[in-house]
């Protein structure tokens, strides 16, 4: 061995103690993220095999492929605590705990008084048939870019209101989707491309929802439009951003025709404006 190459291993032995396997790499964004927001959380590796995992609380949450590496969405709302959010990242032999500010944000507030007639109550089918919608986490990731909106009217009800019912707050209510102010039969769209995997009917069953599509983007992300005159998807169809699913109706719990759109990520309701006008990958 020359002594060029002996001192070449040298440095590199020194090397591996100075910094043992580098690697784990994680960003979070948005960095200043507010209730309502998606937290992504982007990961690389060394190891190709060695898949992450990430913590929040003692909840874990998928981790999925992407273009160079890995991401998790961590879901916010406006029933989280405001404050830091330690989130955990295993990878490569290593953790890193991540400490991140959830900012307070503060939702427009309604007061409903509701009379002696209650409303219809959901059916156990419908609870079952969303229920079962909300837990899907598609591996394939089929949105691109920033979504679309489902409607053309205004927005009429902005994500996360909170509710006073009979002058008591309702502190598990929040607003689940922002709602637009569309006339009875104008055109609903796809906001982003995906999966039709629920079409529900207000004659099945569907009292509280109405006539219900619901959309799987992929990696845990999900649109349900609720209240629906008319449905142009069948289960099992691909949608393109903008194509058309449906006409905006008043069926179920509505008291006037509008779109609901509401967007799950990983099972939690969050704000879809975010996903309108910012890429989320
Ligand atoms: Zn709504």
């Amino acid at each position: 061995m020359n002594n060029k190459i002996k001192s070449l291993l040298t440095t590199a032995f020194i090397l591996s103690f100075v910094n043992p396997a580098k690697a784990l790499e994680v960003n979070i964004s948005p960095v200043a993220p507010q209730q309502g927001d998606t937290i992504s959380v982007t990961i690389t590796t060394d190891d190709p095999d060695s898949i992450p995992t990430l913590n929040l609380n003692q909840k874990t949450y998928p981790v999925l492929p992407i273009d160079n590496g890995y991401r998790a969405f961590v879901p916010t709302s406006p029933l989280d605590t405001p404050g830091k959010l330690t989130i955990q990242v295993t990878g490569d032999g290593t953790t890193k705990n991540l400490g991140v500010w959830l900012k307070k944000r503060s939702f427009p507030v309604q007061r409903i008084w509701l009379s002696g007639k209650a409303s219809r109550p959901a059916t156990q089918l419908e609870l079952n048939r969303v229920g079962e919608f909300k837990k899907l986490v598609t591996p394939e990731k089929y949105w691109n870019g920033t979504f679309v909106r489902p409607n053309a009217a205004r927005v009429s009800s902005v994500f996360g209101v909170r509710r006073y019912y009979n002058g008591v707050f309702a502190n598990n209510y929040y607003h689940k989707g922002v709602d637009y102010a569309g006339s009875a039969g104008s055109t609903v769209v796809a906001p982003a491309a995906g999966k039709v995997r629920l079409v529900g009917k207000e004659a099945q069953g569907f009292h509280v929802h109405g006539n219900t599509v619901g959309i799987d983007h992929g990696q845990g992300v999900l649109s349900i439009f609720l209240h629906l005159q008319s449905i142009n998807v069948q289960e099992g169809d691909f949608v393109k951003p903008g194509q058309k699913i449906g006409t905006v109706g008043n069926t179920g719990a509505s008291t006037g025709p509008h779109l609901h759109w509401g967007l799950y990520v990983n099972g939690v309701a969050v704000d879809p404006v975010p996903w309108r006008f910012g890429e989320i990958k």
